[in-house]
């Protein structure tokens, strides 16, 4: 007899037809990788995955994060004979206040008699005689024992969801414009879930935002690394390119030509390091930048897709995932963004992108960003 936990991936992973072999691998790498510090052992029988370790809360907190897993199950493994199974599903109930239960049978190996029906039958017979308190409900039982039957037999009652999602990787890659609110984080997180290989861009405007606010980004960065293994955050400076909107250009037009330089960065910088796609924490109408019309006029610089994973959440959505991700504490730390400090008075809501592309034509604006980039800091 011996506790292990059974790791069960997400359906969807079913579904990959002839690319299931690649997907699954990924995924086992992203678990031995998120317990890469642990002691354990990883073992299989027949096509299920099982941890076996000495410091099984530790296990479960790292691999119910790793995308791709749907649950974790804490199982007792059996040499499967029928009265092993019985004992074990017995004392599964030890402890449990539930007055009802069924019992479920999964049966891998054929070997094994009987059918599953009639293990399913047989054990909840066993339950019946030994323990007074309980009752069979199959429609709604307080309690479910499993029964897996493989080469060897697993029991278990304890289920504990997880993440979800596809393996980490298998999807592509996106450049994350991560600034240090509360959206970004969970827009990378929701790419991140999807399978999609995250990168970080910060622009930085020494002296106009401070060091913390910096730091409060690379926290961010260290956040989401929990869920991506590795994670490297590029900070690019953006005070001269916002010194020169300011200057040159008309003051409710800064916000939208500003953005379309931070598009342009992001779509440099994935070009430079070959990465598909870009990535920002944008949702409709929620700040003035953020209309429809704004959004067309800052996609129009971009070489590649621009996802925007929030684009259609509110705010109360979007704030339950931060705190869900426990980016939400470091989000909120009062440090100001580049952005909220060079916000014109009355932003243009409706920007025309001829108006805005003869008015940014007084920047040399390739110089610009060929130079934020030579400049730049990379955190990995
Ligand atoms: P967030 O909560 O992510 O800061 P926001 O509601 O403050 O978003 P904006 O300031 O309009 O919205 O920014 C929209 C998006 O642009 C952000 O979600 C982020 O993807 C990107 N962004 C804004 N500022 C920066 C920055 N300084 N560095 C990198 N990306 C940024
Ligand atoms: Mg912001």
């Amino acid at each position: 007899m011996k506790k292990l936990i059974l790791v069960k991936f997400a359906p969807e992973i079913f579904l990959k037809g002839l690319n299931r072999g690649k997907f699954e691998k990924k995924l086992k790498d992203n678990i031995k990788n998120s317990i890469k510090d642990l002691d354990y052992e990883f073992v299989e029988d027949q096509g299920r995955w099982f941890i076996s370790s000495d410091v099984m809360d530790k296990i479960i907190d790292k691999v119910k994060n790793v995308f791709g897993v749907m649950e974790l199950c804490e199982v007792t493994q059996v040499e499967a004979t029928l009265e092993n199974i019985e004992n074990q599903a017995l004392l599964e109930l030890d402890g449990n206040p539930a007055k009802t239960f069924k019992v479920e049978t999964n049966r891998a190996n054929k070997n094994f008699t009987p059918g599953s029906m009639d293990v399913s039958r047989k054990v909840g017979g066993h339950i019946l005689r030994n323990n007074d308190s309980i009752t069979v409900d199959v429609h709604n039982p307080e309690c479910v024992i499993n029964i897996e039957i493989r080469n060897m037999a697993y029991i278990y009652s304890k289920r504990i969801p997880a993440v979800r999602g596809l393996p980490y990787g298998m999807n592509g890659s996106t450049m994350l414009m991560l600034s240090g609110g509360i959206d970004s984080p969970v827009a990378g997180y929701m790419m991140a879930r999807r399978g999609v290989e995250l990168h970080a861009v910060y622009y930085h405007s020494h002296p106009y935002t401070s060091e913390r606010a910096k730091d409060k980004v690379k926290q961010l960065t260290n956040i989401l690394k929990e869920y991506t293994g590795k994670l490297t955050l590029y900070v690019v400076p953006f005070t001269e390119i916002q010194m020169q909107i300011i200057e040159k250009c008309r003051e409710d037009e800064l916000t939208i030509i500003m953005r379309r330089f931070m598009m342009r960065l992001a779509c440099a910088l994935a070009e430079k390091y070959g990465i598909n796609s870009v990535t920002t924490g944008e949702s409709i109408g929620q700040v003035a930048s953020q209309t429809m019309e704004g959004l067309v006029v800052s996609d129009d610089v971009s070489d590649r897709p621009v996802f925007r994973p929030l684009i259609a959440m509110d705010k109360v959505d979007i704030i339950d995932v931060s705190r869900k991700i426990d980016t939400y504490e470091t989000s909120i730390l009062p440090y100001e963004d580049c952005c909220t400090i060079f916000v014109p008075k009355h932003p243009k809501t409706k920007p025309r992108l001829v108006e805005i592309i003869k008015s940014e034509s007084v920047l040399d604006i390739d110089k610009l960003v060929e130079k934020a980039i030579e400049d730049m800091e990379i955190y990995r």
